[in-house]
C-alpha cells in the first residue's frame, strides 16, 4: 500500500514525499483511514511506530478540506486543532513534523510548553495558530488567559496520553477537555494514542470518545 491511496491531500502528498517517507507503517496504515472516515481513534503504538504522522497527514489534509469549503478560512485564527504531550521534548517534535508536512499550505502550527518564559510562545500565538501542539500546564495557562481559544476546535489529540496520566496531568487534561464544552464532544473528533493500555486509559478513553475505533499496532 501506498500514501498516495489514502485521500490525503495533494500538497500534504507533496510533503510526504519530500520527508521521503516511501510507504505507510502499520499504525499509519490504519489510521490515517480511520480519521479520514471521521471516526474518533484510540490506537495503542509506541514511539517509532510513525505514530505522529499518523494523526497529523489525515488531519491537516481535512483541515485544509474544511477551510477550502468555507467562506473565511482565511479570517479563522483560532485553533482547529489541539495536541496534547506530555513532554516539551515529545511536543516540540510533534511540531516539527507538523511544520514541516504544512509546508506550502496556509496552516500554521504553533507549540507551547512550560519551564520557558511566555512571551516568545504568545507572540507566536497572536499571529495566529491553527493548530497548537502543547504540554498541558501551558496549554492550561494560556487557555485560562484567554490567550488559545477553544472556540473552533474540531480536533484533540491526545499524544502518549499513558505517560501524561503517570507524570500526573489527568487533572489538567480533564479540565483542558471539559473545556472545550459539553456540545463539542459530537462535533470534535477525538484522538488518542498510548504504548500502553491499562484501566485508566480505557476510562479516559470512554471519557472523550465517542464510538472509537481501537487499533493497536
Ligand atoms: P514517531 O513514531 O512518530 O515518533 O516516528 C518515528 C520516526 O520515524 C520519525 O523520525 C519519523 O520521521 C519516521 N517515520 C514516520 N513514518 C515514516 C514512514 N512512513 N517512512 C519512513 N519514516 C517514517
Amino acid at each position: 500500500s501506498s500514501f498516495s491511496e489514502a485521500n490525503l491531500h495533494e500538497i500534504i502528498l507533496q510533503n510526504v514525499k519530500k520527508a521521503k517517507y516511501l510507504k505507510p507503517t502499520p499504525v499509519q496504515k490504519h489510521a490515517i483511514n480511520v480519521i479520514m472516515c471521521d471516526r474518533d481513534l484510540m490506537a495503542c503504538a509506541q514511539t517509532g511506530s510513525g505514530k505522529t504522522a499518523a494523526f497529523l497527514l489525515p488531519v491537516l489534509t481535512k483541515m485544509i478540506q474544511e477551510g477550502l469549503h468555507g467562506s473565511s478560512f482565511s479570517e479563522i485564527q483560532e485553533p482547529q486543532a489541539i495536541v496534547i504531550g506530555p513532554t516539551r521534548e515529545l511536543v516540540v517534535q510533534i511540531y516539527n513534523e507538523a511544520r514541516k508536512f504544512s509546508f506550502n499550505t496556509m496552516l500554521r502550527p504553533v507549540v507551547v510548553y512550560g519551564g520557558t518564559s511566555v512571551g516568545h510562545q504568545l507572540q507566536q500565538i497572536s499571529k495566529g495558530a491553527h493548530m497548537v501542539v502543547g504540554t498541558p500546564g501551558r496549554l492550561k495557562d494560556f487557555i485560562e488567559r484567554g490567550k488559545i481559544s477553544l472556540n473552533k476546535v474540531r480536533f484533540l489529540i491526545l499524544d502518549e496520553a499513558d505517560r501524561m496520566l503517570d507524570m500526573g496531568f489527568e487533572p489538567i487534561v480533564r479540565q483542558i477537555v471539559e473545556q472545550m464544552g459539553m456540545t463539542s464532544k459530537s462535533e470534535r473528533q477525538t484522538l488518542m494514542f498510548s504504548a500502553t493500555f491499562p484501566e485508566e486509559i480505557q476510562k479516559l478513553a470512554s471519557d472523550f470518545l465517542k464510538d472509537h475505533i481501537f487499533i493497536t499496532v
